[in-house]
């Protein structure tokens, strides 16, 4: 059965979410990069990461959860690593800056390390992974997820130990060849994903969730029960190693904060990220690290395809293929999503009315 949905062309949904970001009190740099971030999340298929945050977000700002126009502050130079403070300010704006302070510290060294804490959720980490690559250099990002309960149960596990602790790995292409970026939470699906489920009132695939009795089951409302149920990791215990490591790293390496019981849960969405960046010129000629590149990814993809109609992808391209679509198409939103967006925006005072003239729906 179709779910009800609105279809929002993407620059009039940017003009919404930036509309809505400026009213709460965002400076409107911080508004374009918070709305450009999510609808881009949006554009490319990850509607869990998409504007359908929103309320979330507002939610935790009228909390005093989330703070407004904040940068990040350096708690700690040691030249090629570092360590900054995002100060619970939008994790778009934040995580982006400690990107861009990977970037540098790699160019002059080689290789950087940078530890972000306390940043409001910083979205889809593959737009980090992007930056990087389209500064020439190769990432890795490993994240956890603080301030609320645990939704992952480990392996062997019945009940939740862990945020989804995304892991985004990325590597720039040659001239007009695109990065590859693998970019996934370490549960078999995002949260939001189950949540997009709920609001489209669809069952969840075999496999992805567990009730609070850690049965399987396809109904994403236990997610939302009390006791609530449990993602499951991705990959058995390969998938929930990463998971473990990921909290290690963000969070104890990194000193974020780990999703341990003695650390607050306010129901925020709080995320750290330990940001590796690499500059590839420092191992070996770029010209041969872009052909071997070029040979394994050609070789890969000439596998025949298991199923007609489903070729071989690399990563980052199923995103490529998304956004050529949704640009095309207009973003779609399910109404209950849509209308918890207004709502939000009525809550900051953008008035549901010039909200829908914006989104022109
Ligand atoms: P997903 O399961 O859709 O996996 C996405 C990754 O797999 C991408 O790298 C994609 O290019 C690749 N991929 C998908 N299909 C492929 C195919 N057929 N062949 C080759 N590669 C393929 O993503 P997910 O786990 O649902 O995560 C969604 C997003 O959620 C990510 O962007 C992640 O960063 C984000 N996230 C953020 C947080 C947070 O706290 N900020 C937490 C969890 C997840």
């Amino acid at each position: 059965m179709a779910y009800r949905s609105v279809t929002v062309d993407h620059l009039r949904l940017r003009r919404v979410i930036m509309a809505l970001l400026r009213r709460a009190g965002s400076s409107a740099r911080e508004a374009k990069a918070c709305a450009d971030h999510l609808v881009e999340a949006n554009l490319k298929g990850h509607d869990s990461h998409g504007v359908g945050m929103i309320p979330a977000y507002v939610n935790n700002l009228l909390g005093g959860r989330l703070n407004l126009n904040q940068h990040i502050r350096v708690v700690k130079d040691g030249g090629s690593t570092a360590v900054v403070d995002g100060r619970l300010g939008i994790g778009q704006v934040v995580a982006m800056e400690a990107t861009e302070l990977a970037i540098a510290r790699a160019r002059k060294h080689g290789v950087a390390v940078v530890a972000l804490r306390n940043a409001h959720h910083i979205g889809r980490v593959g737009t980090y992974g992007e930056r990087c690559a389209a500064a020439g250099l190769v990432s890795l990002h490993f994240v956890n997820v603080l301030d609320h309960d645990p939704w992952v149960a480990p392996f062997r596990g019945a009940e939740a130990r862990f945020g989804t602790n995304p892991i985004c790995i990325a590597m720039p292409g040659g001239k007009g060849e695109h990065p590859i970026v693998l970019d996934f939470a370490t549960s078999r699906v995002a949260l939001g994903k189950v949540r997009v489920a709920k609001q489209r009132g669809k069952p969840v695939a075999d496999g992805l969730v567990i009730d609070a009795k850690g049965r399987p089951t396809n109904d994403p409302n236990v997610m939302w029960a009390n006791p609530h149920g449990s993602l499951v990791a991705f990959g058995e215990h390969k998938g929930y190693g990463l998971s473990l490591i990921a909290e290690l790293f963000a969070g104890a390496l990194g000193g974020a904060g780990s999703i341990a019981p003695k650390n607050p849960r306010r129901g925020s969405i709080i995320n750290g990220m330990l940001t590796v960046a690499i500059d590839p010129r420092r191992l070996g000629n770029p010209k041969a690290i872009v052909a071997e590149r070029r040979a394994v990814i050609a070789y890969t993809k000439s596998a025949r395809a298991a199923k007609r109609g489903l070729p071989v992808l690399v990563a980052g391209e199923p995103e490529r293929i998304a956004r050529a679509a949704r640009i095309r198409a207009g973003i779609p939103i399910e109404l209950a999503t849509w209308t918890d967006i207004l709502a939000a925006g009525t809550a900051v005072g953008l008035p549901r009315a010039e909200a829908l003239r914006i989104a022109g729906v």
